[in-house]
């Protein structure tokens, strides 16, 4: 499912409540440097080294001035959360921390009840213009799926980085933060996804003690994949899974 728009929703999300969301991606295909095989925008179909149209902040305030003129002052009051998501990275827009300043200055004034909200997959979270935008965000999701590069390569297929990089960055700047991990296995062998094993459950828990996040996020898969293969854990499932981290002392919430 791609997002056809710069400013999308009001939704309803399972993990922000109803999220406005933008999109710093192309309307018609993702942008990510990683192609996770559970995107609910779908596997990658170009190259991250193509040119990619981009919106400008100039369509970003045009956009957000159109939704404030179209909507109800009562319906901007139960927004819970302005989210960074959509077809992709959104840290991979080279003007992401103007696009931030301005957004967060845009809530003040419109949306004051609302958190700022990032989805990232934290592989530039080590940038320093990215932690200059991240300072406006309240609320940092950072995504860590597995605790091994070998699900790292099956399960988020990264362009570039690699497991040991992205875990020191996350060890480094993830101190706080939210993790959102999802919790999946494959019905293919050939595949060889899981990250539900305990061998691979206890190496994840290993890298979230060294991050020390404020909470954890741990959800299944609930929309379709571009990995048909792919299993949906049961909310019984999942919360044995957060019963164990818990146990370590994280707040852990099953979505
Ligand atoms: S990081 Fe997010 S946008 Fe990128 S491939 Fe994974 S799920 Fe999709």
């Amino acid at each position: 499912m791609l997002f056809q728009n710069v400013v999308f929703g009001p939704i309803h999300s399972r993990r922000l409540g109803t999220s406005l969301g933008i999109n710093l991606l192309p309307s018609d295909y993702k942008v990510c440097n990683f192609d996770c095989c559970y995107c609910e925008c779908g596997f990658n179909t170009k190259d991250l080294s193509e040119k990619h149209t981009l919106p400008s902040i100039h369509d970003i305030v045009l956009s957000l001035e159109d939704f404030v003129k179209k909507t109800d002052k009562s319906e901007m009051k139960k927004i819970n959360s302005i989210t960074f998501s959509g077809n992709g990275e959104p840290t991979l827009h080279p003007d992401f921390a103007n696009i931030c300043k301005f957004i967060a200055s845009f809530r003040t004034e419109y949306i004051p009840q609302a958190q700022l909200s990032l989805l990232t997959n934290a592989t530039h979270i080590g940038k320093l213009e990215v932690r200059n935008a991240i300072r406006y965000i309240d609320n940092l999701l950072l995504k860590l799926d597995c605790g091994t590069a070998e699900q790292y390569k099956r399960i988020n297929r990264a362009a570039t980085l690699s497991f040991d990089k992205l875990v020191e960055n996350l060890i480094r700047f993830g101190q706080g933060s939210t993790i959102q991990t999802l919790l999946t296995r494959s019905s293919n062998e050939e595949d060889g996804i899981d990250n539900t094993t305990d061998e691979e459950f206890a190496a994840y828990m290993k890298i979230i003690k060294a991050i020390k996040p404020k909470r954890i996020m741990l959800y299944g898969i609930d929309r379709a994949t571009p990995n048909t293969s792919l299993i949906k854990l049961s909310t019984e499932e999942l919360e044995n899974y957060a019963d164990r981290l818990k146990f370590l002392g994280f707040e852990t919430e099953v979505y």
